[in-house]
């Protein structure tokens, strides 16, 4: 069936690293540039080393992953590589997910903003293809941040929000705003909403967003005209419309950020042990899936338990490790490049 080989030819877990290019700061300090992408699959990082003699050596280290993206390639080709071929299983009860992986300055904001957008631009062209003109499908878009293990409504004025668990593997968030969403100008302004609702902190917005997750999600639903018993007993079935698939875009806290557990400060400390919790919960839950387990271990953080239901049944996984290349990241990208060989 059409349907059964489409699904089949989009890979269940893609794991992508993306390097940026050097920055100003880095180009005026004459950083080196260690990460070198040899193919769209191998990168190679040269660590700098110091011998006990205090003799510069270089150790080599080789990765490779489903593809490797270095800093000429526009966001356009990144989500042609990513996303693009997700979008037509939205509508075959997919639940997708898709990450951004890496330290603090690495790129992931800058390749995860325009994702969404692009996404929902592909979503709804394809609601007004002549075969869906029958089945009401419509798009939904929320927008919420998990910071030190509490849910935040972006879209609704910071509201702590709770989840609920059902024992149905369905996953609601009460009270969470959802917005119908008909065209790509909406989605940018609910976006831009969203970003200027993230934890901001007193120390700046870089500084306190790079310890939160946030998470956009993009919801097809269908609108069929259903009885008020019927709804009760299906979870899927939500005032809006049932859910058909949906797609999660999810711009990860700092990954290095996981390590603040011996930091002065006691929040940081608390904050640093969660975002830790959830890296690694994350990492286990997304090879349990690699490998068709039964128990996926999404209890093991807020973040995982969220996003459960996208760990179940149709899934698909798109981790986007992205890496700084100037030698001063070195240990950090070694970091996020073994993280994503074990996701992979
Ligand atoms: P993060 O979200 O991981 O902390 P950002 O996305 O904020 O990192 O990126 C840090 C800086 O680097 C930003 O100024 C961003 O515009 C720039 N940047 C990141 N990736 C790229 C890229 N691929 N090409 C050009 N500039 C980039
Ligand atoms: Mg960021």
């Amino acid at each position: 069936k059409d349907s059964n080989t489409r699904e089949n030819n989009v890979a269940k877990i893609k794991v992508v690293v993306r390097k940026r290019p050097l920055n100003k700061k880095e180009l005026a300090k004459k950083e080196d540039d260690v990460v070198t992408v040899c193919d769209n699959a191998y990168l190679t990082v040269h660590e700098p080393k110091v011998k006990v003699d205090l003799t510069a050596y270089v150790e080599k280290h080789e990765f490779c992953f489903d593809a490797v993206i270095d800093e000429n390639v526009t966001n356009d080709e990144v989500y042609r590589v990513t996303v693009e071929p997700i979008i037509p299983t939205i509508f075959e009860r997919t639940k997708a997910t898709c990450f951004a992986y890496g330290q603090t300055g690495s790129g992931k904001t800058f390749t995860m903003q325009p994702l969404p957008l692009r996404a929902a631009n592909d979503l709804v062209r394809q609601l007004h293809r002549p075969v869906y003109r029958n089945q009401k499908f419509k798009l939904w878009l929320s927008y919420f941040e998990i910071y030190g293990g509490k849910l935040y409504d972006l879209l609704g004025d910071r509201k702590k929000l709770l989840m609920r668990e059902d024992g149905r593997q369905q996953v609601c968030i009460v009270g969470l705003q959802e917005f119908e969403v008909s065209d790509v100008q909406i989605v940018k302004d609910f976006i831009e909403k969203g970003n200027a609702a993230r934890s901001t902190g007193s120390t700046g917005a870089n500084e306190e967003s790079s310890r939160s997750h946030a998470i956009l999600q993009l919801v097809v639903k269908r609108h069929n005209e259903v009885k008020e018993s019927r709804r009760k007993n299906d979870e899927n079935e939500t005032k809006s419309g049932k859910v058909v698939g949906k797609i999660s875009f999810i711009d990860l806290a700092g990954s290095e950020r996981g390590a603040d557990t011996t930091d002065n400060d006691r929040q940081t400390r608390i904050e640093g042990a969660e975002i830790n919790k959830s890296l690694l919960a994350l990492k286990e839950c997304i090879r349990a899936l690699d490998n068709d387990q039964i128990h996926i271990p999404f209890r093991g953080s807020k973040l995982t338990e969220v996003l459960r239901d996208s760990f179940v049944g149709n899934s698909k996984t798109v981790m986007i490790s992205c890496i700084s290349p100037n030698a001063g990241s070195c240990e950090h990208t070694l970091n996020t490049l073994r993280y994503a060989d074990r996701v992979k």
